[in-house]
């Protein structure tokens, strides 16, 4: 389906919970998160439903996220039900990892196509400093369970943050022997304008993804390496926004996405589900339709069918060309679904 500016949608980001075992300082507040209730939280059934009307109408593509997707009981079976719808081509999910070691197998056999791991450091101290909650290692040992349950490809996503001062070469260099794929990710002002993410946004702190390419390359050459070049066999699937470069020989690759210095909208496909169920033509828009409400409506269930078409046209026909004029939203990251 195409959208008023000639896009096809055929991507759905889908919240499971705005609820995760960490509180990332870019993410969330430290203390005094308020929880959706849960009877205002969709069901994992109405999910598959939504799901279902809306790979009817072109989507090919979900991405699981959240919060913490992987807290949300009944992921497993979830996927098992997309997976098992015949429009739906391929299943991602977006997790900080933690719980992979247990979870990963089973997801992989349930149908889950590909993983995104977050992980913004790889020095133990800081990255507990950044999570609030975390250990290093349950991250590490993340990457390693989805490598093992056979995910391709497995992505690292970090976000750069100027005052984090993170060691970017020490990231790109894990896509060296292993097939992962590294991304940056610029620092965005989701939540910001209601001063809800806690954590004091500024311009000052976005590293944009050129400058980001410059360290990398700089600090690889003081290191004898070689530089960054354009990405020719290594292209991950589920190309997305990100560009990409690898180190010549490496197994994987380095990405760079950036929101805020180089807008990706001309090439947006992607709708938002909020884990209350408000379907969301743009991160950085706080304009939603209700989903819950006809899901909920009572109403024969062809006639929700058409009630959510509806919705979902109605939903695609809003989406903004760019985000140009879009500096905060009132929702964090962890509630829409990043
Ligand atoms: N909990 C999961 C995780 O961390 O991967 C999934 C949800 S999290 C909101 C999804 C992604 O959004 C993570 O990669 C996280 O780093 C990113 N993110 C959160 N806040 C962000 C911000 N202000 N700017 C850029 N990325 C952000
Ligand atoms: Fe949780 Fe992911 Fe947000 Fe970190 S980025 S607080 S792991 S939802």
């Amino acid at each position: 389906m195409k959208d008023g500016h000639g896009r096809t949608i055929d991507y759905l980001r889908i919240s499971l919970t705005d609820r995760c075992n960490y509180r990332c300082i870019y993410c969330m507040p430290e203390e005094g998160v308020q929880s959706m209730c849960h009877t205002d939280i969709l069901r994992i059934e109405e999910i598959a439903h939504v799901v279902r009307v809306f790979s009817n109408l072109g989507i090919k593509s979900v991405r699981l996220t959240g919060g913490e997707p992987l807290v949300r009981k009944g992921v497993v079976d979830l996927v098992r039900d997309i997976n098992d719808m015949p429009g739906i081509k391929n299943i991602s999910l977006t997790t900080n990892g933690v719980l992979l070691p247990r979870m990963a197998d089973q997801l992989r056999q349930a149908g889950l196509s590909r993983v995104n791991i977050s992980l913004d450091t790889l020095d133990a101290e800081q990255f507990h400093a950044i999570t609030r909650r975390g250990y290093l290692q349950e991250a590490l040992d993340g990457i390693d369970a989805a490598l093992a349950a056979g995910f391709d490809p497995v992505k690292i996503n970090a976000v750069a943050v100027r005052q984090l001062h993170q060691d970017y070469l020490a990231f790109a260099k894990l896509s060296i022997d292993r097939p992962l794929h590294v991304r940056f990710i610029e620092y965005m002002p989701v939540g910001e304008s209601s001063g809800a993410n806690g954590c004091g946004w500024g311009p000052d702190d976005v590293i944009s993804c050129e400058e980001l390419f410059e360290i990398i390359n700089r600090q690889a050459r003081a290191e004898g390496l070689p530089e960054l070049v354009p990405a020719s066999k290594h292209q991950p699937l589920g190309w997305g926004p990100a560009r990409y470069f690898e180190f010549s020989g490496a197994k994987g690759t380095v990405g760079f996405i950036s929101p805020m210095s180089r807008h990706f909208c001309g090439e947006c496909n992607r709708m938002r589900l909020t884990a209350d169920g408000k379907l969301r033509p743009c991160l950085f828009s706080d304009r939603e339709y209700d989903i819950r409400g006809i899901l909920r409506s009572g109403k024969p269930e062809e006639q929700i069918d058409r009630d959510l078409a509806d919705a979902f046209r109605t939903a695609i026909g809003a989406k903004p060309d760019d985000h140009d004029d879009i500096t905060g939203t009132e929702r964090r990251m962890s509630q829409i679904g990043g």
